[in-house]
């Protein structure tokens, strides 16, 4: 008993002591570190810096991350943007301007220094450009037969649509155009990395509504199509 008290007492120093020798991704009391390796640690500094707008721009900020706060765009009870961003860059990545949620601009931040980087990498690529079709947009889902009654993630700005990845060397490989194409298989695993930092996400493969754009969206149930 006394040494399982003095074993959490160890580790609470350990966590919680201002000089810490735990590297802070290991640490959960710490802020995200968008640079840091990932540790399983990661996921819990995640939730925290999505659930909360002002420790998300702080993250975001630390990592030189280019973008503006601004207010809340309150439009009605189904249409609005809380922690709202314009968003220019992530990493050496620019991205739109595009004005969506903080925790939409982490995800990218996280899919394009984890994800994105990697898959170019792979493929001799360098990724330097996202090229975006929106996120927020006061609609209703629409399907492939047509409308629906259920609101949009897109009219919380709780997604973002990504039409393109802009190269080093000036060329743009865009979903509709390059799905099939020579660079196919940066682009599906650029499209499967996405689905580690976004809990929705249809692509080409998914539909025909989908053929010229990656879907990805903060809210739902690991879809990954
Ligand atoms: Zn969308």
């Amino acid at each position: 008993m006394v040494s399982i008290t003095l074993l959490v007492i160890g580790i609470s120093v350990a966590v919680l002591h201002p000089d810490s020798p735990l590297p802070s991704q290991w640490n959960p009391t710490k802020d995200l570190s968008i640079d840091a390796p990932l540790t399983p640690i990661t996921r819990v500094q995640m939730l925290r810096a999505t659930r909360d707008g002002a420790t998300c721009a702080k993250v975001l900020h630390a990592y030189g991350a280019r973008f503006d706060e601004l207010p809340n765009l309150d439009r009605s009870e189904n249409c609005h943007i809380h922690d709202r961003v314009r968003l220019r860059a992530v990493g050496d990545v620019r991205v739109g301007p595009v004005e969506t949620r903080c925790d939409i601009a982490l995800r990218l931040a996280m899919w394009e220094r984890h994800g994105i980087r990697r898959a170019a990498q792979a493929a001799g690529l360098r990724v330097t450009r996202l090229f975006h079709q929106g996120s927020y947009n006061c609609r209703k889902i629409r399907t492939t037969r047509g409308g629906a009654d259920d609101w949009s993630q897109h009219a919380t700005a709780g997604a973002i649509d990504i039409r393109a990845f802009g190269l080093e060397d000036g060329r743009q490989l865009a979903l509709l155009r390059h799905w099939d194409g020579e660079n196919a298989g940066f682009l599906r695993a650029a499209w499967r990395t996405s689905c580690d930092w976004f809990k929705l996400v249809l692509s080409p493969e998914y539909n025909s509504l989908h053929a010229d754009h990656l879907h990805l969206q903060a809210s739902g149930w690991g879809v990954c199509r």
